[in-house]
């Protein structure tokens, strides 16, 4: 720990995004309580799969062909994600990111692939001032070594939060909110998206159809949960 990091942890004590506890970013006791995703179901129909790859059924309808997230779902999770989405969370990064790792080995491991973000409309970057998503991807790649671009991907129009969201309106939603720049850097490349939480599915199917449509070879997800 630096000299800047000593004294901002004396000046703003760290709290713990899991159960607010002063101490630390992510506490011992819900680090340990994280348990690891089985990734053994589609993550779209739910029927049993294996490393979390899309059944055949669903190949055909949707362009992702794997899902694989990170960490079981639980409160204590959505918590986390609550409080990394709309808190200055920066510090509790390279832990969850550690996370994202061990995932990224077990399911994904031998597959090199360039990681993207989910991205936020510049509207909604400049209030929140941060993109969450960007910080873990970029984060995770370091530490995979994968190649990380946040340049490839745009989002075109500002959509409303999804979670207010019936699951046919987020369909509507996102359709046509991405825009693949650059699309000479994804030609035949295999993509691994990155958001921090998988739900409906449909953003991150709509960012995938996106890239595929400007010439991606395949277009896989990671996520930190399943919710
Ligand atoms: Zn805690
Ligand atoms: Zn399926």
């Amino acid at each position: 720990m630096n000299i800047i990091e000593t004294m901002l942890d004396f000046l703003f004590p760290p709290t713990c995004v899991g159960c607010g506890n002063e101490g630390s970013w992510v506490c011992a006791e819900c680090l340990g309580s994280l348990k690891q995703h089985t990734n053994d179901r589609c993550p779209f129909c739910k029927k049993s799969s294996v490393r979390g790859f899309l059944c055949l059924w669903c190949r055909e309808r949707y362009a992702l062909s794997q899902v694989i997230a990170a960490v079981a779902w639980d409160e204590h999770v959505r918590r986390i994600v609550h409080t990394i989405k709309f808190g200055s969370v920066s510090l509790c990064i390279p832990i969850l990111a550690a996370l994202l790792r061990d995932a990224w080995h077990v399911y994904g491991g031998e597959w090199n692939s360039v990681v993207v973000p989910i991205p936020l409309h510049a509207s909604r970057m400049r209030e929140r001032g941060f993109n969450q998503a960007a910080l873990f991807a970029r984060e995770f790649a370091r530490g995979a070594c994968l190649q990380y671009r946040d340049d490839i991907l745009i989002r075109t129009r500002a959509t409303h939060a999804q979670a207010e969201l019936a699951r046919d309106e987020r369909l509507r939603n996102v359709e046509g909110a991405f825009a693949c720049k650059k699309s000479e850097d994804v030609l035949d490349v295999s993509v691994l998206l990155f958001d921090d939480v998988f739900t409906s599915g449909s953003t991150l199917n709509e960012a995938a159809r996106t890239l595929r449509n400007a010439g991606a070879r395949d277009v896989r997800a990671l996520t930190f949960a399943h919710g």
